[in-house]
């Protein structure tokens, strides 16, 4: 069955329920003058921002229950400056989230063992912004630990230095030259190899929730800029959990669960799409516009013309579980103890600064697993090395990943270039030549559709960018910041 929209407004149909998703279709609908009717579609039965969070019950039985978000939506100030601006456009109520990170190096021997028993004690314990001094692990010698701790400070300054004096090195064009990796970075500015294999790499490919090698792809830039711009800022959480934020975003917007679009298709009276829904149906519609919010490997497939430039963009798939098991971060547990606290691990979590979390990152030297203990004994596992008591699992979900390398970089770039500036010419990058958003009535949005680390942000800037392009103005752009 084919429909068609009796239309004075445009249509507009935005495919998919993430933050992008969200964020492009409250944009649009809100716009003053009203021109544009959204349909907001999704494949899943429910709205996907926080679809795999989890609902935590309080410690008091009159208290109100807390939301785990899975997977993790921490944001930082100075990186996550629209973000932040939007969240305070609609009244959402976020806090501080100081974070303690300890770091744990599995010995060779049980890089691929499934046996929790021989897990070894942290290396070493950091504090986000060093917010509190961090506990002395208690498997260490005080010696062992303070030669350490000087070498991790002195190799962090070090890395915080080049961040901002020693610039990566840019493409060109001309020569088809890339920009510079992470990984040719690094050891252009001598940052030592033991700091960046047991503490820069856990860390930051934590954040990224990938293997070492695949932060190490990453263009320079993206660590730099991210580091910069969150250097001495502080980590925040949405109070809520983001469920909180989907009723916002939605308010008003026409939503449609259930459909799984399968094609993209410009014509001369529209962009036609067609999709099956959850009864086994297909169905095919046509819209003025179509944005898709969705990764670069869907997009890609749903509509060819992209193909070329997105089918170049790294992903992965990351596996986020909460449960209770805690046998992997029970070394953790006992050595980053306060001294006045007693043995039990719930004991434990309840004797640290009431505001500040635990992280914990086991790193094989290849993947880094990262367990982030909520409140109520709940772990959130993202990346797990070993076998969890299945018993003890909650929920587990899998999501995809977008990976950036400097050639995804200059693919994306060259999609989100001004109409105005030229396009450029390069024998190794032909792609770049091709579609840009907008052509043909197709937008893309997403954590991936910006130059920068794939983040909740590069979705809000993204949504930001289709609502300029189409003349709606950004309510959250007049707020001071
Ligand atoms: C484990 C993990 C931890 C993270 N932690 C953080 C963090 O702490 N801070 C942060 O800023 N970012 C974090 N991120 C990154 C952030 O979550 C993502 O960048 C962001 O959620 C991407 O949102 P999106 O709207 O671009 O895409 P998605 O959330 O991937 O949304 C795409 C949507 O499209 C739908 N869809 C796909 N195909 C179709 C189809 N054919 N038809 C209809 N609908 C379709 C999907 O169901 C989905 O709803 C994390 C990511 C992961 C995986």
């Amino acid at each position: 069955m084919e429909k068609t929209h009796p239309s004075h407004t445009k249509t507009v149909a935005v495919v998919g329920t993430g933050m992008a998703g969200l964020a492009t279709a409250h944009l649009l609908h809100q716009d003053p003058q009203k021109r544009y009717q959204v349909t907001l579609i999704e494949k899943r039965d429910e709205i996907s921002l926080s679809a795999e969070s989890v609902q935590i019950p309080s410690q008091d039985p009159n208290g109100p229950s807390v939301w785990a978000d899975v997977p993790m939506r921490a944001f930082a100030g100075g990186f996550y400056r629209n973000l932040v601006r939007m969240y305070d456009y609609l009244g959402v109520k976020y806090h501080e989230q100081p974070f303690l990170f300890s770091f744990t190096k599995l010995p060779k021997r049980q890089q691929s063992s499934s046996t929790t028993s021989c897990i070894p004690g942290p290396q070493m314990v950091y504090a986000s912004n060093f917010h509190q001094i961090p506990p002395i692990p208690r498997t260490s010698d005080l010696i062992h630990w303070c030669v350490e701790a000087v070498y991790a400070v002195l190799c962090y300054l070090w890395f915080t230095f080049c961040c901002f004096f020693i610039a990566p090195y840019a493409e060109n064009l001309q020569t088809g030259q890339l920009s510079e990796t992470f990984d040719h970075y690094l050891r252009r500015v001598w940052v030592p190899q033991h700091y960046v294999a047991n503490y820069l790499l856990p860390l930051i490919s934590s954040v990224c929730t990938c293997s070492h090698q695949e932060l190490l792809n990453f263009p320079a830039s993206d660590v730099l800029e991210y580091k910069r711009r969150t250097h001495r800022q502080q980590h925040f959480v949405v109070s809520a959990g983001v469920q909180c934020v989907q009723p916002k975003l939605l308010e008003g917007v026409e939503l449609r669960l259930g459909v799984n679009l399968t094609h993209v298709i410009p014509r001369h009276n529209g962009v036609q799409i067609k999709y099956s829904t959850e009864d086994g149906k297909h169905s095919s519609e046509y819209f003025d516009l179509v944005v898709l919010a969705v990764s670069p490997d869907v997009a890609a497939s749903l509509f060819p013309a992209v193909n070329s430039q997105l089918s170049a963009i790294p992903t992965t798939t990351v596996e986020t579980v909460a449960h209770t098991d805690e046998s992997t971060i029970r070394p953790m547990l006992s050595a980053t103890a306060n001294p006045t606290s007693i043995k039990c691990s719930k004991e434990l979590r309840g004797s640290y600064n009431l505001g500040t979390q635990r992280i914990h990152l086991l790193s094989n030297g290849t993947i880094t697993e990262a367990v982030h203990e909520q409140s109520n004994s709940i772990l959130v596992t993202t990346n797990p090395l070993f076998p969890l008591d299945k018993s003890k699992i909650i929920r587990s979900a899998s999501f995809i990943r977008v990976l950036r390398s400097p050639l995804s970089r200059l693919l994306v770039n060259s999609i989100f270039q001004d109409r105005g500036e030229p396009k450029k010419l390069s024998e190794s990058t032909s792609a770049v030549n091709s579609w840009r958003n907008g052509d043909n009535g197709v937008y893309l949005a997403g954590g991936w559709c910006w130059d920068g680390m794939v983040l909740l942000e590069g979705c809000i800037v993204s949504a930001m960018r289709v609502a300029t392009d189409l003349g709606v103005a950004v309510p959250w752009d007049d707020m001071s910041s």
